[in-house]
């Protein structure tokens, strides 16, 4: 087997087999009010660093599946053309916080998958603020979503963030775990997803079989008459403590009741 290859299985392995520290988090988030008529998925893409998938993206483009990019001052700092296509088509594409340099919000044990955490809640601050400024400089708004390198969280971090107002970018189907999966296996993962789904994959690994896959996925998906909604337009659910997401917090007015626990209106 190529060392790739070997290198994409022992990372699945360890993406099924490690259980979470008993005190890290991985939020799981669905959307709270799916379309009756039609499935009714999230798709949410996260740009690590590295590059551009474009048999993703130029897929997404072409068949007007909208995306909420996940994107770090990494990855912003290395594809300015993607950037530039993305902003091109702000109605498909949401842009929000993947943090500044990849770095996992954890500060109770020095790895995640073998990545080395912020071990400190000021760390994560600066992890955090990093992507919303770079985010800012580079589309004009602020983002509101935030979603750390792993997807897990230590429970103080989680608070931190969302004290600072933003809304916790969980999931409900992993369709790549990481790209290491196969494109046959991602293709058939995200075609399967559930009404409500809020799918996680990547865009920033061409390099990867599991692109392939995930754009054959979405073109079935499509095909199949499901409807694609960005978070921001969404009423999401989150099965980890309160989520009442920023753009709510902002736009309540005066004295109107708070949502219901658990459930984001964005
Ligand atoms: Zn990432």
């Amino acid at each position: 087997m190529p060392s790739h290859l070997r290198a994409a299985a022992a990372l699945a392995a360890l993406l099924c087999a490690a259980p979470a520290a008993a005190s890290d988090l991985e939020p799981r988030l669905t959307l709270a009010g799916p379309g009756a008529s039609a499935r009714t998925v999230a798709l949410t893409l996260d740009a690590c660093s590295g590059a551009t998938d474009h048999r993703v993206l130029d897929l997404l483009i072409a068949e007007r599946i909208p995306a909420t990019v996940f994107v770090t001052r990494r990855w912003l700092d290395g594809n300015a053309a993607a950037l530039k296509l993305l902003l091109a088509h702000r109605d498909l594409f949401e842009i929000e916080n993947h943090g500044d340099a990849h770095v996992p919000a954890i500060t109770d044990r020095p790895t995640m998958f073998g990545i080395r955490t912020a071990g400190a809640l000021e760390a994560v601050r600066r992890e955090v603020e990093g992507g919303a400024e770079a985010i800012e400089a580079a589309t004009g708004s602020r983002p509101r979503w935030y979603r750390d390198a792993t997807a897990r969280y230590s429970r103080d971090a989680l608070t931190a963030i969302r004290a600072d107002g933003y809304a916790i970018a969980g999931y409900s189907l992993n369709a790549d775990m990481g790209t290491s999966l196969m494109a046959p296996m991602v293709a058939r993962r995200v075609a399967a997803a559930k009404n409500g789904d809020v799918i996680i994959a990547h865009v920033n690994q061409p390099g990867r079989a599991a692109g392939s896959g995930l754009a054959e996925g979405l073109r079935a998906l499509k095909a199949s008459g499901a409807r694609f909604v960005l978070l921001r337009d969404a009423e999401t659910r989150t099965d980890d403590g309160p989520a009442i997401g920023p753009v709510v917090a902002r736009s309540r007015p005066p004295g109107a009741a708070e949502p219901a626990s658990g459930v984001t209106r964005h």
